[in-house]
């Protein structure tokens, strides 16, 4: 079957063969043109949905999902881009399937990039660690275990909407969790949705990333762009 005959959220889905991506390692310095996001001090690039400032928490390098402060937004805004970002789900785990460490990068605010503890935890193939929520799982499994961390490089182009508002280009995505390929030029089918088909709507050429508050305790760190020249 391709991808859009399985029905979204298929539990009849094959899961993903599952790599083991070797230890975590400490962060790397980004390279010397990359807009650095989060470097572990503070989240001056960001802020909430309603503008204030971002209310994630900010220790030992990291930032952490307050739980119920909502998502958190880049105050500016990208197109393509080289994305990488590190993650790390809480230990000792909660909570089964979606409710264990979901946390989601959403590129350009609308395509998510699912973050989830995929260590042993049963869910949809297309809403685990490394998928295009809802529409394409991981091509294999590379967590590593909750609480350490690890890592997405994440190559996106973004769409391209006619005058009229149809797409002219769809969006596509090359991710790599751990260092392992997962995504591979993916063709993103729309804005990311729950539980429903995706399908596009116009939207301006740069929007800001945005990471998501799922109820779970995420944390992120080292989180840089490089813009991909269009
Ligand atoms: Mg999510």
């Amino acid at each position: 079957m391709t991808a859009q005959q399985w029905p979204v959220h298929s539990m009849d889905r094959p899961r993903p063969p599952v790599v083991d991506p070797g230890p975590e390692r400490p962060p790397v310095p980004p390279p010397s043109d990359a807009i650095v996001l989060f470097d572990g001090k503070d989240l001056s690039q960001w802020r909430s949905q309603d503008s204030t400032p971002a209310k994630w928490l900010v220790r030992d390098g990291y930032a952490e999902v307050a739980v119920g402060t909502g998502p958190i937004i880049t105050r500016r805004e990208f197109g393509s881009m080289q994305l990488h970002i590190e993650w790390a789900t809480p230990t000792p785990p909660k909570g089964e399937g979606q409710e264990r460490g979901n946390s989601g990068v959403f590129l350009m605010t609308h395509y998510e990039i699912q973050v989830l503890d995929s260590y042993r935890n049963e869910t949809y193939a297309d809403g685990q660690a490394g998928a295009v929520y809802g529409q394409t799982p991981p091509l294999v499994n590379a967590s590593r275990p909750p609480g350490q961390w690890q890592t997405y490089d994440i190559l996106f182009h973004r769409p391209r909407f006619a005058s009229d508002g149809t797409v002219r280009d769809s969006a596509r995505v090359t991710v790599l969790h751990n260092g392992v390929l997962v995504q591979d030029n993916t063709v993103i089918t729309g804005w990311t949705v729950h539980a429903a088909r995706a399908r596009y709507q116009p939207h301006p050429d740069r929007l800001p990333l945005f990471l998501q508050d799922h109820g779970n305790p995420t944390r992120y760190r080292d989180i840089w762009v490089r813009e991909v020249k269009e």
